[in-house]
């Protein structure tokens, strides 16, 4: 085989289809969110970062990076070993008490990332059990699906966030097995947020476990930032919480929350979390730093909504089109990957407005977005500069409008799928979708899926 050969080839495939991917060369500068410094063609140049999953800027939180320092000062860099070997520093130990205390839990476990914690604790519950079948959400995410499928035991998927399609699945399966129904509580690229209670009640009815990835709602949600589960008061139903550090609280590392029995089991037994160093004792102190400062102070999460209102508003206004969903994620749809691109260059280019562009495996062909994520922190300046933005490069690319009270010229394409006029995908012709068939259904073979 010509190897090289082969990896252009596949390249150029990803780029004909309009779907390859450059990465933003960017420099953050702290304390200036969401300023950064962009690493581009013409040199260095200022931009405004409106895509960036550090949702609250707790990364630059003055406690946050002050916990750092002083750890890194006092422990240095790394922590030299395995949890198991040398590895676990007081730090992390603090950090999961912290964590068991934010969902309520007897326990809590860390891990180097959100991805490694749902890959390492699902592969090693699944696997574990005798018999186990995971019924799995059709929206979930890429670590929860390579978590399941590295255990090779068997799965059902049931339609996104329909507690009936769960029951209807549930019912048809052997009473004595083992079962974990996993699912997210805010999906990270529509939005749209699960029923918990109804989906908890369900599988208690059959006697399952539940799994719920909290990823994009800890720090978020809820009076102490204990997510969607701690909101509505259901975390007692759910038999696993995981979470990240990486977002809302602005670091790094994943982690489950979960009865002591169950956080020590995955500890013994997943080669994910014995395998491998454990993280720097300072990513654990500024997380732990982050997460406590969100425990007490609400501001943070209400000037959050605040903002993330004046965006929706604005593109309301403007008839630019967005998926209506109850969270803090504004998917901006365009549907097509060669346009998106291009909308998202010019924003940069004319703006210095950064929105990467969305694309296939991340959210299905035919809806590719532009996924902004407002921060406490993007002024009113900010946020009429991005609309107006917006606006000028909607403009001039003729991209598609959401419709609005005003007649329609005739000539001004529709959003098919944002917007008053909202039509199913499947109507579309959009299959691999997670309300009509499910991303789980997609093959991303060799491919990242959700990658935010
Ligand atoms: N779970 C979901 C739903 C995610 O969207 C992500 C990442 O984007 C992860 C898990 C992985 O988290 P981390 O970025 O901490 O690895």
């Amino acid at each position: 085989m010509n190897y090289e050969r082969f990896f252009t080839d596949q390249l150029n495939a990803l780029r004909s289809e309009g779907r390859y991917r450059v990465f933003a060369d960017l420099e953050r500068v702290a304390g200036a969110f969401p300023r950064a410094k962009y690493h581009g063609p013409d040199g260095l140049r200022d931009v405004t970062v409106w895509c960036s999953n550090d949702y609250l800027g707790m990364g630059q939180h003055p406690k946050v990076i002050e916990a750092m320092r002083e750890a890194v000062t006092r422990c240095g860099a790394g922590a030299g070993g395995t949890r198991n070997i040398s590895g676990t520093n007081h730090h992390h130990v603090l950090l999961e008490k912290e964590l068991a205390d934010l969902h309520q839990k007897e326990s809590a476990l860390l891990f180097t990332s959100g991805y490694v914690s749902n890959w390492a604790t699902l592969g090693t519950l699944a696997a574990g059990m005798p018999g186990c079948i995971v019924i799995s959400d059709a929206g979930n995410h890429a670590s929860m699906i390579e978590g399941v499928r590295h255990s090779r035991v068997e799965k059902r998927i049931f339609r996104h966030n329909d507690p009936r399609d769960l029951e209807r699945r549930l019912s048809d399966l052997d009473p004595a097995r083992p079962k974990i129904v996993m699912f997210e509580s805010v999906y990270s690229m529509d939005g749209d947020i699960a029923p918990i209670d109804e989906l908890c009640d369900v599988a208690e009815r059959y006697g399952a476990m539940t799994y719920l990835d909290e990823v994009h709602a800890v720090g978020m949600y809820g009076p102490r930032g204990g997510g969607i589960s701690e909101r509505e008061d259901v975390r007692h139903k759910l038999t696993v919480i995981e979470g990240t550090l990486a977002k809302a609280y602005g670091v790094l590392g994943g982690y489950i929350a979960a009865s002591t029995a169950l956080c020590d089991y995955v500890r013994s037994f997943s080669s994910g979390f014995i395998f491998t160093t454990a993280l720097p004792p300072a990513l654990a102190a500024g997380a732990c730093a982050a997460v406590s400062h969100l425990k007490d102070s609400s501001l943070e999460r209400e000037r959050h909504q605040d903002r993330v209102r004046r965006v929706r508003d604005g593109l309301d206004r403007r008839r630019i089109p967005h998926l209506d969903n109850p969270s803090h994620i504004v998917p901006v749809m365009v549907c097509d990957p060669v346009q998106c691109k291009l909308i998202s260059d010019l924003l940069m280019d004319e703006f210095g407005v950064y929105i990467q562009p969305i694309n296939y495996p991340t959210v299905p062909r035919g809806l590719e977005r532009l996924r902004i994520t407002p921060s406490p922190l993007h002024s009113d300046e900010d946020i009429d500069h991005l609309l107006d933005a917006l606006e000028a490069v909607w403009t001039r690319v003729g991209a598609m409008r959401s419709a609005g009270d005003e007649d329609i010229d005739g000539l001004t394409q529709l959003c098919p799928v944002a917007g008053p006029m909202k039509m199913d995908p499947a109507e579309l012709g959009v299959t691999s979708c997670p309300w009509v068939g499910g991303r789980e259904g997609l093959d991303f073979s060799g491919e990242a899926k959700a990658d935010a």
